[in-house]
C-alpha cells in the first residue's frame, strides 16, 4: 500500500511538471534553449545581429535573446554595450549610429527591424527582449518601456515576446501596462516570493545565484514562476540545471544545449 501511495505521488508530481512544461511551451519549440544574443558563437556572427537571431530560429531554439537601448532622439536599437564603436547610444542620434554597420555588413539594427525579422518564418522561437537600464533616470526608463511595448504591438510580436531586465521598476511598469506580458527579472537579488507579489513571472538569474540559494528553485516552482538561468556554457552546469527542472537555460552554446535537451 505504502509503495502504491509513493508511486502515485511520484506519478502525480511528474504529471504536474509535464503539464507545466507543456503549458509553457505551447506553440513553442519543446526545448529549454534560449540563445544568448542569438546563436552567434559557432558561426562567428556578430552578437545581437539579425543573422544570429535567424540562426537561433533555424536551429529551433525555444528562445532567442537580444538587448534593447534607446538613442538620444528616441530610436530603439539593438546593442548589448552602452556604446557602439565608441558612440554612447543614449547620447547619440540614430542617424549617426546608422552610418555604422556590424562586422558582417548588417546595418546597425533597430528594434522594429529585429522584431520584423523575428516574426518572419518563425513559428516556435520566442523573442526574449532584454531592456537595458537607462542611466538617465526613471522617467527615461518609463519612456523606453512604453516605446518598446508599442513597437512589439506594431510588429505583431506580442504573443512571441518575453521581457527580461536588470531594472526591476521597468518590469513592474511592463506589468502595469500589459498584465498579460511575460516578464523575468535578471539581477538575482529578489526572492521568488517578492517576484510573485509584484506580478513578475519568472527568475532569470546567473546560475551562481541558484547555487547560493538552492531553496529558490523549489520556491519558484511552488509559486508557478518560470525558472531561467544565464549564461550557461559549461556542460556540467547545463546538466545540473536540466536535472533541477529549469524551464529555460540561456546559453552562448545553443547547439550543445539542444543536443542535450531536444525532444526528438
Ligand atoms: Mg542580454
Amino acid at each position: 500500500m505504502k509503495k502504491f501511495i509513493f508511486l502515485s505521488v511520484v506519478l502525480f508530481l511528474f504529471a504536474c511538471s509535464s503539464t507545466k512544461q507543456a503549458k509553457i511551451n505551447k506553440g513553442f519549440a519543446p526545448n529549454l534553449v534560449v540563445a544568448h544574443r542569438g546563436a552567434f558563437l559557432k558561426n562567428k556572427f556578430p552578437e545581437n545581429s539579425i543573422a544570429s537571431l535567424r540562426e537561433a530560429i533555424r536551429l529551433g531554439c525555444t528562445g532567442s535573446e537580444f538587448d534593447v537601448r534607446m538613442t538620444v532622439d528616441d530610436s530603439l536599437v539593438i546593442n548589448h554595450d552602452p556604446s557602439f564603436q565608441k558612440m554612447v547610444i543614449d547620447k547619440t542620434a540614430f542617424a549617426e549610429l546608422r552610418k555604422l554597420s556590424l562586422s558582417n555588413g548588417e546595418a546597425f539594427p533597430t528594434l522594429r527591424e529585429y522584431l520584423q525579422s523575428g516574426m518572419t518564418n518563425n513559428k516556435t522561437t520566442r523573442l526574449v527582449l532584454e531592456i537595458k537600464p537607462s542611466d538617465i533616470g526613471k522617467e527615461r526608463a518609463k519612456e523606453i518601456v512604453t516605446k518598446v511595448l508599442a513597437t512589439v504591438k506594431a510588429t505583431g510580436a506580442i504573443s512571441k515576446t518575453v521581457y527580461i531586465s536588470f531594472d526591476y521598476d521597468m518590469l513592474k511598469t511592463i506589468h502595469q501596462l500589459d498584465p498579460s506580458a511575460s516578464t523575468q527579472y535578471l539581477n538575482g537579488d529578489k526572492s521568488p516570493e517578492q517576484l510573485a507579489n509584484d506580478g513578475i513571472n519568472g527568475l532569470d538569474y546567473h546560475y551562481s545565484v541558484f547555487q547560493k540559494n538552492p531553496t529558490w528553485i523549489a520556491e519558484a516552482k511552488k509559486l508557478g514562476l518560470i525558472l531561467n538561468a544565464w549564461t550557461v556554457n559549461d556542460p556540467t552546469i547545463m546538466d545540473w540545471l536540466i536535472k533541477e527542472g529549469f524551464d529555460f537555460i540561456t546559453s552562448n552554446e545553443p547547439e550543445l544545449l539542444l543536443q542535450k535537451t531536444s525532444i526528438k
